[in-house]
């Protein structure tokens, strides 16, 4: 076996050996009640997850990007305009797919760093209706958190459907279906939620099944939340063979999830990232973030004068914590260190001891300790 890195990208997480176990499971027959057993379980402690009493949960192989494609074209018709709050890379995405179908859409649009915010929301719905809003949670490309609470507030008066893209953020951060009255929390079973890749998962609320029961067909088979209905209801239906052993694994990482309490899931997030970051910045880091919006669930990072990014990345690697690169403009500019999922607090100071040693290897003078002790304040408060 090769020396296993500590996974640090922002998605997918490091994936904790009780969920391998169950994806190492025997394959057991897709309409048998093994398979039954998980997927209904994965379905009821999905609604915990999102804070929804009465969602429909859809499980299906695929990630994210189908998750995306499919809270489109099940609630936008052909009749009906679509607003696309884009923050970044994946809010881009989600444009990309409504001209990939022919939806009509207008994007909505802010710097990298930042998100829409409420007010710039508002000011556009004076001026357009739109029967359809998305949204992404957090750009993992940016590493902003939009204010997604916020936003419904705003779109209350309209009726408009509201989709919220999780990806980054389901199991992470608060996403309240109920509360909020979001119509669609969309994620994947990747990031958050601590699964190996592999699953395009949704949850949809009375009023978004009612919007799809509304359209009288869809651009889509696979993708038609009203094939996949039944099977949900009922997993002992066929219509198209579930990845078993995925969804048995995700069915032990809601499990994990159920039995950490989520609130104290989002609450031990936001205590990581804070952590990671104090002790980043202690040994010279700054981050590119607008602090206003920063995610929990990860951290672009921005380097010191003199620190290259390639020779960085590669000594970090060689020191056992994989992080990614920047996307687009910020390529070369900064990483991206993901914190999300089953991570512990060993893990986060072995991560920054990591960045520490490898600033020393780079011939940086860094005063030793001084990031693990930043941690260290922040853990144990
Ligand atoms: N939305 C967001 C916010 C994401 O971070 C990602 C993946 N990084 C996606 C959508 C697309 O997911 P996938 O790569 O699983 O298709």
């Amino acid at each position: 076996m090769p020396q296993e890195k500590l996974l640090l990208i922002p998605g997918p997480s490091p994936v904790v050996p009780r969920i391998l176990d169950a994806l190492a499971l025997p394959t057991v027959s897709h309409v048998g009640p093994d398979m039954g057993r998980d997927l209904k379980e994965s379905c009821e402690n999905l609604k915990r997850i999102v804070l929804s009493a009465e969602g429909e949960p859809f499980i299906v192989a695929g990630a994210g990007t189908l998750s995306m494609e499919m809270a489109l074209l099940n609630t936008a018709g052909p009749n009906d305009r679509v607003l696309v709050l884009s923050q970044g890379y994946f809010g881009d995405r989600m444009a990309q797919i409504c001209q990939a179908f022919g939806i009509g859409h207008d994007v909505l649009e802010c710097e990298w760093g930042r998100a829409v915010t409420p007010r710039e929301l508002d000011r556009r719905l004076k001026t357009a209706n739109y029967n359809v809003v998305v949204c992404t949670h957090v750009d993992t490309a940016t590493g902003a958190c939009a204010p997604v609470e916020e936003y419904s507030q705003v779109l209350e008066k309209t009726g408009s459907i509201f989709i919220v893209d999780g990806v980054c953020a389901t199991g992470g951060v608060a996403e309240r279906m109920d509360a909020w009255g979001l119509d669609v929390v969309l994620t994947a079973a990747q990031k958050c939620l601590g699964t190996p890749p592999g699953l395009a998962i949704l949850v949809f609320s009375e009023r978004a099944m009612e919007k799809r029961r509304g359209l009288a067909a869809v651009p889509a088979y696979y993708s038609d939340l009203l094939r996949w209905l039944p099977i949900m209801h009922d997993p002992s239906k066929y219509f198209s063979t579930p990845c078993v052993n995925e969804i048995r694994a995700f069915a032990e990482a809601t499990r994990i999830i159920i039995e950490e309490g989520i609130e104290e899931r989002f609450e031990r997030h936001d205590l990581f990232a804070a952590a990671i970051r104090a002790g980043l910045a202690a040994l010279g880091f700054s981050f590119f973030t607008d602090p206003r919006f920063e995610a929990s669930t990860l951290s672009v990072v921005r380097y010191p004068d003199g620190v290259e990014d390639k020779a960085f990345r590669a000594g970090l690697n060689a020191n056992g914590v994989v992080v990614a690169g920047g996307l687009g403009p910020t390529a070369g500019r900064v990483f991206r260190m993901g914190h999300m999922g089953n991570l512990t607090s060993a893990q986060v100071r072995f991560a920054i001891e990591a960045v520490e040693k490898t600033l020393a290897g780079l011939g940086r003078t860094v005063a030793p300790g001084a990031g693990s002790a930043a941690v260290d304040d922040i853990l144990t408060a």
